[in-house]
């Protein structure tokens, strides 16, 4: 049998990494094409990354409005970034490396409204869609103050409307309760592995949720079908959508905006690590491209997977993105990270960061309770497993002295790195959900 043209022996022959990979083995791979921004042609542009931030800005004090938690803030969708020390110390005893630099969380598993990293991107789309349509009929300037749309007569305009989304559970989260408080009809397919809480909450926000006995891309794929059947229906496409992964990007200006608050700047001589969770890679697409405009070569950003679901890097190892997935590679794509239990990724996004992407590991899935255990313990910091999967990346960076290999000589500038692991969800978690974590990453 072959896969995308080549038989198993013969992709291992020319990628001896795969061979570890169908193992369900940890992994780190650095990637062999990566290429300083200016070579790298996208197609896209920081551009693209402005005018979603600006986007964002028109829909401030709405949101300020509906979801009075972001009151504080101004109406603006945006998390903590925390400095660990303690996880810091405790990893480097755990691996036997000295991390050199700083070592921080970006806590988006603490962003308002949906508590994950889907709050950017899926909310951003909701957004969009509503935006264009009010636009379209006449209803909404760009330059009114849209807390407008807070109005019963947006409700009922937006209520002829519906979007469909298919979820492994967060971007249904985000999806669903952005998309209801407007006003829309909702309908999220969701993966049979997705979690109870999650349907019961979407459930008691009025969305519709279609529950499928196959795997992520199932659902996604009905949720496509049943959508286009309907001309008064979106279809929020998670393995292709333009506006996700720009929603996404607009953390990227977030997050310098940050670092200099906390006085670090990244540049020559202080270069910034980033670790992001993945699925099928929008959400950490989208924010390592954002990344990549605005620190240039400064940053060097790497996707982390679970060791029983790294499509991503199967698709960037082989180059042939989304024509493989993980079950062709003998994997079952069972994990318990959230989000990251996908199988194949989105092409769109491999192609795009192909040449951007500085590398990618994996991670057990024990590895990930127990590093949630320590992370509460330590930093009193709840997360769900997912969000885990960034934190050992330091670690691999480290060892391997990546670094010194794409920057040979400049050795001394990683005694002022600085290292964010990406937490990409858990402010939702139930108490007692997450007490289970807790306990299984103890034992
Ligand atoms: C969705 C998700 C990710 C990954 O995002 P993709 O766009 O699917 O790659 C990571 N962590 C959590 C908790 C998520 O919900």
């Amino acid at each position: 049998m072959k896969i995308a043209g080549k038989t198993v022996d013969e992709w291992i022959g020319t990628h001896p990494v795969i061979s570890q990979v169908m193992k369900a083995e940890e992994v780190f791979w650095a990637n062999p094409i990566y290429q300083p921004v200016r070579e790298a042609e996208t197609g896209l542009s920081i551009d693209d990354v402005k005018d979603a931030e600006a986007r964002l800005r028109r829909f401030a004090p709405y949101i300020a409005k509906v979801f009075p938690e972001t009151k504080t803030s101004g109406g603006i969708i945006e998390s903590p970034l925390k400095e660990i020390p303690e996880m810091k110390k405790w990893l480097e005893q755990e691996s036997a490396v000295g991390i050199t630099g700083q070592f921080m969380l970006k806590c988006d598993s603490h962003l308002p409204i949906s508590g994950s990293v889907k709050a950017r991107g899926g909310i951003y789309e909701v957004l969009k869609h509503a935006e264009d349509l009010a636009i379209e009929h006449g209803l909404l300037n760009e330059s009114d103050d849209y807390s407008v749309l807070a109005e019963p007569r947006f409700r009922e305009f937006f209520s002829k409307y519906s979007i469909t989304v298919g979820s492994t559970g967060n971007l249904g989260l985000s999806i669903g309760i952005m998309s209801a408080k407007m006003g829309f009809r909702v309908t999220v397919h969701m993966s049979s592995d997705a979690k109870e809480w999650k349907k019961n909450m979407l459930r008691e926000k009025g969305v519709n949720v279609v529950e499928h006995p196959d795997d992520y891309s199932k659902a996604v794929e009905e949720g496509r079908r049943q959508s286009e059947a309907d001309p008064n229906d979106h279809f929020v496409d998670d393995e292709n959508s333009k506006t996700l992964f720009f929603g996404y990007s607009v953390a990227a200006l977030r997050l310098k905006r940050q670092l200099e608050e906390q006085g670090i700047e990244i540049g020559e001589e202080r270069p910034l690590f980033v670790y992001l969770p993945c699925g099928v890679g929008g959400g950490p697409g989208g924010i390592a491209f954002g990344l990549k405009q605005v620190f240039g070569d400064h940053v060097h950003c790497f996707f982390a997977e679970p060791t029983h679901a790294p499509c991503m890097l199967l698709g960037l190892v082989t180059g042939k993105h989304d024509k493989v997935s993980v079950q062709e590679f003998g994997l079952d794509n069972r994990t318990d990270a959230d989000g990251l239990a996908v199988g194949r990724p989105s092409g769109f996004v491999g192609k795009v960061m192909e040449r951007l992407l500085a590398g990618s590991f994996t991670v057990d899935d024990d590895k990930l309770y127990r590093l949630l255990a320590k992370m509460s313990e330590l930093e009193d910091i709840r997360l769900e497993p997912s969000a885990l999967a960034g934190v050992p990346g330091a670690v691999h960076v480290a060892k391997t002295g990546f670094y010194a290999s794409v920057h040979p000589g400049m050795k001394g500038r990683m005694d002022r790195a600085v290292h964010i692991a990406w937490a990409t969800g858990g402010g939702m978690v139930p108490e007692d959900v997450m007490a289970s974590y807790i306990e299984r990453g103890r034992e």
